[in-house]
Formats: C-alpha cells, sequence, structure tokens
C-alpha cells in the first residue's frame, strides 16, 4: 500500500519514491504525492524520472487499497527502482480550490439552511465544479444567496486545516457524516481525516484543499438544473 504523502503535505510538488510492483505500463509505489481520483476529484498528472529517463504519469486511480500509477509507457522501469515524482502543480491546485469551494457551500447550506436540503454530492473538473443538493424546490435567488454568503467565508480568509479522530468520536460528531452511506463509510475507519474550516464546518474527507479560504477565489454561478424531485445541481467557476 502506497503512503498518501498528499494527505500531510497538501502543498507538495515533488517526492522521491521506490517502485514496489509494476504491471504493464502501470507501477506501484512504495509513497507518493499523486492524487487518484476519488470523491469527486480528479486524478493528478505529472512526471516521474528515474535512471535519466523521464515518463509521463497520465493517470492515477485507486484499486483497493493499492494507488495505480499509469505512465504513457514503462519501459526500462524495474521493481525497486528509485523514482523522483512530480506532480502538475497547476492542474492539483485549481483542484484544490474547488474542492475548498464545494465545502464552503456545503458549510453554507448545512448553517443556514438546516432542515430544507443537503449538499448530497459534488464533482470537480479543472474548469468548473457542480455540486448536487437534495432542496425540493431551488431557484436563483436562493442559490445566489448560497454564493453570497460562500463568497463572504472566501474573504475572511478562515484557516483550512485537518486532523485525525477515531471512528466512534466521528460518529458521535452531529452533522459530520450527514448522509447514511457517508456515516456507513465512518463505521469501517479506525481512523477518520477530518477537513475543518475555522469555526464554520468540518467534514471527513479524502481530498486535498487549499490552507486559507481566500485561495478559493470568487464563486461565480453559471447554471442551475432540476434532476427531479429532492435534486438540484449547481455549476460553478471560480476567478
Ligand atoms: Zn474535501
Amino acid at each position: 500500500m502506497s503512503e498518501r504523502l498528499y494527505f500531510n503535505d497538501m502543498y507538495g510538488r515533488k517526492f522521491n519514491g521506490r517502485i514496489e510492483s509494476k504491471d504493464g505500463n502501470k507501477i506501484f509505489l512504495d509513497k507518493t504525492l499523486f492524487y487518484p481520483s476519488s470523491g469527486g476529484q480528479p486524478n493528478d498528472t505529472g512526471i516521474i524520472k528515474s535512471k535519466d529517463r523521464l515518463y509521463n504519469v497520465i493517470d492515477v486511480y485507486k484499486e483497493g487499497e493499492d494507488i495505480v500509477h499509469v505512465l504513457d509507457n514503462a519501459d526500462g522501469l524495474e521493481i525497486n527502482d528509485l523514482i523522483h515524482g512530480e506532480i502538475n502543480w497547476d492542474r492539483r491546485y485549481i483542484h484544490m480550490r474547488y474542492h475548498t469551494a464545494v465545502h464552503i457551500i456545503d458549510g453554507v447550506v448545512d448553517n443556514d439552511y438546516n432542515g430544507q436540503g443537503l449538499l448530497t454530492g459534488g464533482q470537480i473538473y479543472n474548469d468548473r465544479a457542480r455540486v448536487d443538493f437534495s432542496f425540493d424546490a431551488i431557484d436563483k435567488e436562493l442559490i445566489g444567496k448560497i454564493i453570497e454568503s460562500a463568497n463572504k467565508i472566501v474573504e475572511r480568509g478562515l484557516n483550512v486545516f485537518q486532523r485525525e479522530i477515531t471512528g466512534d468520536e466521528a460518529l458521535k460528531i452531529p452533522g459530520l457524516a450527514r448522509t447514511e452511506p457517508g456515516r456507513e463509510l465512518i463505521r469501517k475507519l479506525d481512523q477518520v481525516r477530518i477537513i475543518e474550516i475555522d469555526n464554520f464546518d468540518f467534514q471527513a474527507d479524502g481530498g486535498t484543499h487549499v490552507a486559507n479560504t481566500r485561495e478559493v477565489g470568487k464563486i461565480v454561478m453559471q447554471k442551475i438544473e432540476n434532476k427531479g424531485k429532492g435534486h438540484k445541481r449547481l455549476t460553478f467557476t471560480i476567478d
């Protein structure tokens, strides 16, 4: 199992590691900064250097507890080779900004619209993100108010930090896992990683985030879609 360096070093761009196994153009490392697509956040891309050769990392995903690095080719690489990895930082950083924006919108809905609706899911892209809500009815005015409140949190420059607690502790925190699938997941975990926005919101989470809400930039509404009863979708960008 790869050590997930991106959890404790969210601003890390470079690392050294070792190849633990190889399967065609896929390699498995003892540790990695490459984020695998999960939880609505897309994978990192970047490069790996080894024995004076350069390889492109074109996809990264989870396979059980393993992290699979898909290379453009893996010719010449062998088990136990030492590697130097560098992630494509521009791509990662935009994902961190969007991911944190999703937390802020979730926090606003949870704090101000408790009982009316919840944020039930989301997907981040390189140029936009979308979030799904369980509101029965939603309109531009309501979404406009949510985004206005979210942008106030951005402007306040709140610190974003992480900590680890036990699954039992996590289940005792009201509102931490707001959906039954979320609670189910937490019951299976010994340690739960919490992402907290100072005095505003906390969530159990496996993604990467910026350290201060000001880094997110201005959240701009792009599209609202009605996907049926209790399912509304907002697409937004950040400036
Ligand atoms: Zn997150």
